[in-house]
């Protein structure tokens, strides 16, 4: 069976100046040339239905979306969140593309999936759009495999930032269980370790300090990663994945380098392989270093397709801090020892 894989660049949905814009896509290129290109099938998707989009958001906040691009180019939020006259649109199809990769997992036509998409989705709440994000994509694609008749989805969300529309989404959601790591004390301020009490071992966040790396994410996906996933044994995995977590993307201050996102995303591949029948779907959020999102996306891709990962070294050379007191708090909190 093949990786699905969709590319929905969205060139119409662009700012001057946001760094939420169409370059992120530029070196997303030359797939033929990749040793993994006959494991891919690129799906062709159509927008999502309204109908889908409002298992996430309420039919008021879709219709605000769609009024906000009549009066663009419009700021909807203080991130800031712009909207072209295409945005709406583009949501759409970000999220039908979400949605075709999602389908083609559950249906078995393809094994695994990876969605190239934009605009993101992980910041988008229910009642407002937020964060560079309009619908909330993966979210969206969570919602779909449960009415398909999973039992259990989880979230893996390694972007940079919090995924606070996610965490909403499901605050009250048994069957989906959400795990996030992210740089504390940036946007959106959310994700604190002990914010979802009610939630314990379902909606787990890992803040990190800055500068947490490959050394840091590698105990953290032993420690945390693969016992939370031994508990909740979740049918299906859904990854948000934000490159905005390597070290040289210019908006945060995460660690991770191209061979921590391949060793993550092998993980995370394994993982699924072991209890979800290999079903895991990746979903792009963030990421603005264009070289850096490529190569993030080739390395997941090769986890996904089974290849062996690139010779490409390129090490954060920020000392690491030790975060070994706060995994054993987490451990405890959500009692995953
Ligand atoms: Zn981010």
């Amino acid at each position: 069976m093949s990786t699905a894989v969709v590319s929905i660049p969205s060139p119409g949905h662009y700012y001057p100046g946001h760094p939420e814009d169409p370059a992120r896509f530029s070196d997303l290129v030359n797939w033929d040339l990749k040793p993994y290109a006959h494991k891919l099938e690129w799906l062709t998707s159509t927008p999502a239905d309204p109908a889908r989009i409002a298992t996430v958001h309420s039919h008021k906040m879709i219709a605000e979306v769609e009024k906000a691009c009549l009066r663009a180019p419009a700021i909807i939020d203080y991130a800031p969140t712009y909207v072209t006259q295409s945005s709406a649109r583009d949501a759409f199809n970000a999220a039908g593309g979400v949605l075709a990769c999602t389908q083609a997992v559950l249906s078995g036509q393809d094994r695994n999936a990876f969605a190239m998409i934009r605009p993101p989705g992980h910041h988008a709440e229910p009642e407002a759009a937020m964060g560079f994000c309009i619908f909330n994509n993966v979210a969206i694609a969570a919602r779909l495999a449960l009415e398909q008749g999973l039992g259990q989805v989880m979230i893996v969300d390694f972007d940079a930032h919090h995924g606070n529309g996610t965490q909403a989404t499901f605050w009250q959601e048994p069957r989906v269980a959400y795990f996030s790591t992210h740089q504390e004390g940036i946007y959106p301020g959310s994700g604190h370790m002990e914010e979802a009490p009610h939630a314990r071992g379902r909606i787990v966040n890992l803040p990190l300090p800055a500068y947490s790396g490959d050394q840091t994410f590698s105990v953290l996906t032993q420690e945390v990663l693969f016992p939370l996933v031994e508990q909740r044994r979740p049918d299906m995995l859904l990854v948000s994945a934000g490159f905005d977590s390597h070290w040289q993307d210019p908006l945060t201050n995460l660690g991770l380098s191209t061979p921590g996102f391949y060793n993550l995303a092998l993980c995370l591949v394994e993982l699924a392989g072991t209890y979800c029948n290999g079903k895991i779907v990746f979903v792009l959020e963030g990421g603005y270093h264009p070289q850096k999102v490529a190569s993030g996306v080739d390395a997941c891709l090769r986890a996904l397709t089974g290849e062996e990962p690139e010779e490409m070294s390129d090490p954060s050379p920020y000392p690491e801090t030790d975060i070994r007191d706060r995994i054993n708090h987490l451990q405890d909190w959500h009692g995953l020892k």
